[in-house]
């Protein structure tokens, strides 16, 4: 069985040209380019919990990074360097250095695209997780925050939403999609595409941004949260793929459009006067750029269906401590 040592060795220890040291001492060193701020955050894969734990490695691999890059993008940071801990299971590394393998091949085909590099971690025995760090540079005061949305700003998303969660009401068997569906919606489940060139682009554009990864109601209300600023959207104006459509306004398929998870796109406000400008920025990104609401003085967020009618939903969101 390969030690601690074999596995980093082995699996994680990579060139990483842009870090001043990278992996193999007791901590890396990075220098951040002058004028810039660093970005850092955290995100955490448990098995059973966020993953299946016979889960595909390579798309494991993949998805542990893309959580991260999606934060990066929410901020309007480039991410740079990563750090990952890892711990796993005995049997699987006695048992399976394929697993490794795949992972490594996953979570390195990702960074490669992105130009992040690996520069640290922790390699631990226990129930399967994963946690990745990530660290990304941003000008000096210029990140997108949580907190700048003001009232009469229109409320953008990214891409479409809703086509990962029902691919997870698919694999928990709470609804049967048809093929064509699964091959539509399975990859926004397991090989979401973090909005990383959008993110950066939106700096100057936009004037709040959050990322979806726990349903569009909940992180739309961290954003009235942190502004102190009330909202009204209209479920109709929220892209959705085909297959989505086949399904509204079944109960379980608005659930999936406003509350579901892992959309990882983002969800931002800005000023009607940007209009044009972030129009334009959607036509060069070649992403789908929806205006899908408007902030307004208060507290609340008010959703209307086409006949004008609130939606009301049990579960705004993934809540890890609620379910
Ligand atoms: P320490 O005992 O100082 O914590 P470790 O033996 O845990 O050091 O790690 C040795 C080196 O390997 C460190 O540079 C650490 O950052 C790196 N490392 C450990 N696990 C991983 C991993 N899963 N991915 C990348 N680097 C890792
Ligand atoms: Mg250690």
């Amino acid at each position: 069985m390969p030690s601690e040592f074999d596995i980093i060795h082995r699996y994680f220890t990579r060139p990483a040209p842009s870090a001043v040291l990278g992996v193999g001492d007791d901590a890396a060193l990075i220098k951040p380019a002058s004028g810039m701020e660093l970005a850092i955050s955290t995100d955490m894969l448990v098995a059973g919990q966020h993953f299946f734990a016979d889960a595909d490695p390579c798309k494991l691999g993949y998805k542990s990074l893309a959580v991260n890059l999606s934060d990066m993008a929410a901020m309007g940071a480039r991410p740079r360097w990563a750090t990952l801990s890892l711990a796993l299971p005995k049997p699987m590394v006695r048992t399976d250095e394929k697993w490794l393998k795949a992972f490594a091949e996953g979570f390195f085909g990702l960074a490669h695209t992105h130009q992040v590099d690996l520069v640290g971690g922790d390699t631990t025995c226990g129930p399967l997780t994963i946690s990745v760090t990530i660290l990304g540079e941003v000008a000096k005061g210029k990140a997108l925050r949580r907190s700048g949305a003001k009232p009469g700003d229109d409320i953008w998303i990214s891409g479409h939403l809703g086509d990962a969660a029902l691919a997870l009401a698919h694999e928990q068997q709470r609804i049967v999609l048809k093929p064509d569906e699964i091959a539509e919606c399975l990859p926004a489940l397991y090989t979401p595409m973090a909005r990383v060139g959008l993110g950066q682009r939106l700096i100057g554009l936009a004037a709040s941004a959050i990322d979806v990864s726990d349903g569009l109601l909940a992180d739309l209300g961290h954003i009235l949260k942190s502004s102190n600023v009330a909202a009204i959207i209209k479920m109709n104006d929220i892209r959705c793929s085909a297959s989505m459509k086949q399904y509204l306004p079944q109960a379980l398929a608005i659930e999936c459009l406003l509350a579901g998870g892992d959309d990882y796109e983002l969800c931002f406000t800005a000023p009607r006067s940007r209009r044009k400008k972030i129009e334009a920025l959607s036509r060069d990104q070649e992403i789908a750029l929806t205006r899908i609401g408007r902030i307004r003085e208060g507290e609340g967020l008010l959703v209307l269906d086409a006949a004008g009618n609130t939606v009301t939903l049990e579960t705004k969101g993934y809540d890890h401590f609620r379910v």
